[in-house]
């Protein structure tokens, strides 16, 4: 089965829900940065919570970014997320070994006390920011946390990973349910009382619940309409045009050095960890394209200044 996330909702449009499996993508995810089971599971419910909340995003350039910050041994993770299911990330230390919690993976430990952040980039001047406090570093909880303070929408955030003993991913997936202004405390009891009876995310995904099931359970008795289906991926966007733009906006003293230092350049993407690889001689003709590109622009700004001048004699005249 792939990746896929629903969209739904209940109770007469008055609580709107999402679901996803993303097993496939999380194992991706953990592939391309050999990630251990905690990293794992912090980078798998964040890609899973983004592309939920990348869903709820309009336009087809939006992009939205949960990034978490901590003092913790793993000291954070990037995640960013299409409106059309696609999703990449990192953690900033792919391999923290803590010991169980309670039979569980740490993943509150690994990442520390922080913050969460959400960036939203709708083509706007500036995008939009949220921030607030990790309150248990789990994820799922800093997420409702998050959506009550910054976006004042009561919410509820569930998110699970599976790890196998030999590191690789068993389950993942998660919902998000969200009550809309206009929802009346009847709708609000019962979903506290199937909230409260509901298993965790890890046991319904280790029952092979798929996302239309698990909310079935979570919304159960309340009239679910599943209203879209998409599929999920782990997708990153990086180009060896990219890398290069990137090296030849480097300082002239930084790219002296790497072409003094006479050895082939490695420059791996953040987000997917994929090499791309510059000889001194390639790293050379960078360096030529920028004295160029400056040149131009150099040039550019005198023939402006020159036509400037002109303008204003002939207005003098
Ligand atoms: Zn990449």
């Amino acid at each position: 089965m792939g990746d896929y996330i629903v969209r739904a909702t209940a109770a007469n449009e008055q609580v709107r829900a999402f679901a996803i499996t993303s097993k496939n993508l999380v194992e991706e995810a953990r592939k391309a940065h050999n990630t251990s089971a905690e990293v794992t599971a912090a980078l798998g419910r964040s890609l899973s919570a983004a592309l939920m909340m990348g869903s709820m995003m309009k336009g087809e350039k939006d992009l939205l970014t949960l990034r978490l910050q901590g003092d913790g041994p793993m000291r954070g993770v990037t995640v960013t997320a299409d409106a059309s299911g696609h999703v990449k990330g990192f953690a900033l230390q792919p391999r923290v070994d803590l010991p169980l919690k309670n039979g569980k993976l740490d993943v509150g430990g690994a990442l520390g006390n922080g913050i969460i952040q959400v960036i939203k980039d709708m083509g706007l001047k500036e995008p939009y920011v949220g921030s607030v406090d990790l309150q248990t570093g789990e994820i799922a909880e800093d997420l409702t946390y998050y959506f009550a303070v910054s976006e004042q929408t009561p919410s509820s955030v569930g998110l699970g990973v599976l790890v196998n003993p030999d590191e690789s991913v068993m389950e993942a997936g998660g919902f998000i349910i969200q009550l809309m202004p206009e929802t009346t405390d009847e709708t609000i009891d019962q979903l506290e009382a199937n909230i409260s009876n509901l298993p965790s995310v890890t046991s319904m995904l280790a029952d092979g619940l798929t996302p239309e099931e698990i909310l079935e359970k979570v919304l159960e008795g309340m009239d679910l309409e599943i209203t879209a289906r998409m599929d999920a991926k782990f997708k990153c966007d990086c180009s060896r045009e990219r890398v290069e733009r990137s090296l030849i906006s480097l300082s002239d003293e930084d790219l002296d050095e790497i072409i003094s230092d006479d050895k082939p350049v490695e420059v791996r993407c953040q987000f997917c960890n994929k090499a791309y690889n510059f000889t001194i001689p390639e790293m050379k003709e960078l360096k030529e394209m920028r004295i160029q590109a400056r040149e131009e622009r150099h040039k550019a700004r005198q023939e402006r200044i020159q036509e400037l001048q002109e303008k204003q004699k002939n207005k003098n005249k």
